[in-house]
Order: structure tokens, then C-alpha cells, then sequence
């Protein structure tokens, strides 16, 4: 379950601060590969709605990259966000971060995570963590994938530090 609202002002906003503060440039093909690839891998018997997502961390640069897996009983199933948010911890650890995050599917506007998954990402995030949604008929065209900052996807996040 996808939101396709582009959240325009937001993203707007992220681009002028894209522009301004990109010390840290994404390489956004490599992020695009292997996020179609996950989709490719997709289980969704039912939605027939496959989505492939590829993080790259702060610290390594290495990626990790999921695809949705669905179930018979639907509430069993799984966002890629959360399949690649899987991989990346149960390889790095609970330290790691997240710089860059690439979501790949097939709709004809680009996708954002669901809110569970902007909970389940932005606590691996940081302020500077973004997100790039790509479609295969916008890349297909020569289209830029749209952006944003993953924290203004979610404005008065839950974090840990209420916990504290
Ligand atoms: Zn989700």
C-alpha cells in the first residue's frame, strides 16, 4: 500500500535544499538498477503491485536492496522498504545509517512509502537521509526520478528519544 500523491511542496523544498547541500552526490543509476531488480523479485500474487526499494548506507556506501513480499493472509505481508530495511540491519548491524533510499515500481507517478515505512525508515535516517521514487515508464522516457528528505515525508515522527 503506496501513497502516489507526489507530495509536490515538499519536494519542491528538498530540491532547492538538494541543490544547496549535495556534499554527497547519490549515484542514482546504480541506485535505479538495483531497485528495479528487487522489483523484478517481487512477490505479489495478489496486488500484482511489485516494488523494489534500494538503501545505500552513510558509513559503508554499501546497498541493500528488497522487494514487497505478500501473503495468503494479507496482513503477513511485507513492504520492500521493510525487506531492505531487514537485509541492511542483519548485515551492518543496528548502528548503521541510511544516506540515500531509491524506490522503484511500475505505477504511472512515482511512489512514497507507506507511513508504517517512513516509521520503519526514519529510524535508521538522519535530517540529511534522501529519497529518490522512480516509475519505469519515467525512466523509460529519460525522466529524473522525483526527491525529497525522508524527515519531511514525516513531520512529528515517533522517535526514540520519547522513550528516553
Ligand atoms: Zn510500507
Amino acid at each position: 500500500m503506496h501513497s502516489t500523491e507526489p507530495l509536490k511542496k515538499s519536494n519542491q523544498k528538498s530540491n532547492q535544499k538538494l541543490t544547496k547541500n549535495s556534499e554527497t552526490t547519490p549515484d542514482l543509476e546504480k541506485l535505479a538498477d538495483l531497485a528495479f531488480k528487487a522489483k523484478t523479485l517481487a512477490y505479489a500474487p495478489y496486488s500484482h503491485f511489485k516494488v523494489g526499494v534500494c538503501l545505500q548506507t552513510i558509513e559503508t556506501q554499501a546497498y541493500f536492496s528488497g522487494c514487497n513480499v505478500e501473503n495468503a493472509a494479507y496482513p503477513c505481508s511485507q513492504c520492500a522498504e521493510a525487506s531492505a530495511l531487514g537485509h541492511m540491519v542483519s548485515t551492518l548491524g543496528p548502528e548503521v545509517k541510511i544516506k540515500f533510499i531509491f524506490l522503484a515500481a511500475d505505477t504511472q507517478e512515482p511512489i512514497w512509502p507507506c507511513g508504517g515505512c517512513r516509521q520503519r525508515l526514519v529510524e535508521f535516517s538522519t535530517p540529511e537521509t534522501q529519497i529518490f521514487s522512480q516509475t519505469l515508464v519515467n525512466q523509460q522516457s529519460g525522466k529524473p526520478p522525483q526527491s525529497a528528505y525522508l524527515f519531511d515525508l514525516l513531520p512529528n515522527l515517533f522517535s526514540k528519544n520519547l522513550l528516553l
